[in-house]
């Protein structure tokens, strides 16, 4: 989508630091980073957000958790945890609607989440 944050991400548009990529996945730094590690995992092709279609009728799912299996381990961040989250409307805060996955690391995270 032309005017989507991170589909101009995705074209190199806008400038991230690119942690993973491949055909279907791209997982970046998140420029506002809440723990040492955060880290943004996105399909390539936009989505909106949890209720596309594609998610549950196609591999897409399958590609994203395959691409965070991968960098979480090749990263070190499986050895201590981490978390990985998905705001979704107004209560979670959602603010990019191109959908991402959110890896949160590199300290204790409390729980109940803010
Ligand atoms: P959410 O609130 O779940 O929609 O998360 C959107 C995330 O995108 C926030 O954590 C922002 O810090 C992050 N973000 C916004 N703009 C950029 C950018 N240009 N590069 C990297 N991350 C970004
Ligand atoms: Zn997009």
């Amino acid at each position: 989508m032309s005017d989507c944050l991170f589909c101009k991400i995705i074209k190199g548009e806008i400038p991230s630091q690119v942690v993973y990529e491949n055909e279907a996945v791209m997982i970046f730094k998140d420029i506002a980073p809440v723990a040492p590690t955060h880290w943004l995992a996105i399909p390539k092709s936009h989505i909106d957000n949890i209720y596309d279609p594609r998610l549950v009728d196609g591999e897409l799912l399958q590609s994203i958790f395959a691409a965070i299996q991968h960098v979480s381990e090749a990263e070190g961040l499986s050895e201590n945890g981490f978390r990985v989250i998905v705001n979704y409307g107004n209560d979670a805060g959602e603010a990019v609607p191109h959908l991402h996955f959110h890896l949160i690391a590199g300290r204790k995270l409390n729980w109940p989440p803010g």
